[in-house]
């Protein structure tokens, strides 16, 4: 749970230092600053103390700025923390190159800087916000879908229930295929928007209202089947992954074909003993998932 009274943490990058203490000057009196001279140190500094917001230059020399935001959009504990880019004016082409790998805003040099400092604020309250409702929420704030949490608390559930009942629990562990690539070739606002089709199409894939589909991290997700055998669940399985392929996303850098396609894993406990822990079966599903994977993707595998 985060603490809204908390100082917002800002992290500076940029070659220039006088840029850095025009902007730390103007900050400081709000929220506690960090500061890096180049992308390898941003890069440290952000795995070591999780900015709420990063100030980002682009032009530095090594790493760029469009890079350093590519590593922290790849990095599932780092894609969302907002990031702006700064820049100098005028260049229309870097503004779409750098929104498109996910940047939330831009701001110009020279610096204006109440408007900057605006700007600021405005993206550090709908930060607070955003981890505000993800702590509170069992749903997922891009997909809609049901989140980890609420998928954690429905399995221990449907374990206890089906330990009680003496009823089989499929669950299957689902992964988009060559979601990296997907990222690097189309962007991180295409990635995005493959993430809220896929949770879409695999909720809408399911039919029992027992049955729960709830995305687990990055591009992964689960399906909890209650009552469901082995078969029943390869058949679930496979029918899932047919509907993504006719869903017919593009995928111009996938190995596995033309179209956005995913590889599922299936653990089935039929008879459930007493104490039976929630991590066996998705450790079950995951090892199976990698099978799949490993025999070419698109494709279902049974643990
Ligand atoms: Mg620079």
């Amino acid at each position: 749970m985060i603490n809204v009274q908390q100082q917002s943490m800002i992290l500076i990058v940029d070659d220039v230092p006088t840029n850095v203490q025009i902007l730390a000057e103007a900050l400081s009196s709000v929220y506690r600053i960090k500061v890096a001279s180049n992308g390898v140190d941003a890069l440290k500094i952000v795995q070591r103390e999780r900015p709420d917001l990063i100030l980002l230059d682009v032009m530095m020399p090594g790493m760029d700025g469009f890079e350093v935001c590519r590593h922290l959009k790849e990095d599932v504990r780092t894609q969302n923390i907002p990031v702006i880019f700064v820049t100098a004016k005028n260049a229309n082409s870097d503004e779409e190159l750098g929104l498109n790998l996910g940047a939330v805003d831009y701001i110009t040099k020279p610096f204006v800087i109440p408007i900057a400092k605006a700007r600021i604020r405005n993206h550090i309250r709908l930060k607070q916000q955003a981890d505000l409702l993800e702590s509170l929420s069992l749903l997922d704030a891009l997909t809609g879908i049901p989140n980890r949490r609420r998928f954690d608390e429905a399995l221990a559930a449907e374990l206890k229930q089906a330990i009680r009942d003496a009823t089989p629990l499929s669950l299957l562990m689902i992964d988009i295929d060559h979601f990296k690539q997907f990222n690097d070739h189309y962007g991180h606002g295409a990635g995005d928007v493959c993430l809220q089709m896929v949770a879409m199409e695999l909720a809408k894939g399911v039919v029992r209202p027992s049955d729960l589909v709830a995305r687990y991290g990055g591009e992964e997700f689960v399906v909890i089947l209650p009552e469901t055998d082995q078969l029943s669940a390869l058949q679930i399985a496979e029918r899932l992954r047919v509907r993504i392929e006719k869903l017919g996303l593009p995928h111009a850098c996938s190995e596995t074909g033309n179209v956005v396609t995913i590889s599922v894993g299936i653990a089935t406990q039929a008879r459930i003993p007493e104490g039976f822990m929630p991590q066996l079966l998705v450790d079950m599903a995951d090892k199976a998932l990698y099978a799949a994977k490993e025999n070419g993707r698109n494709r279902v595998c049974s643990h």
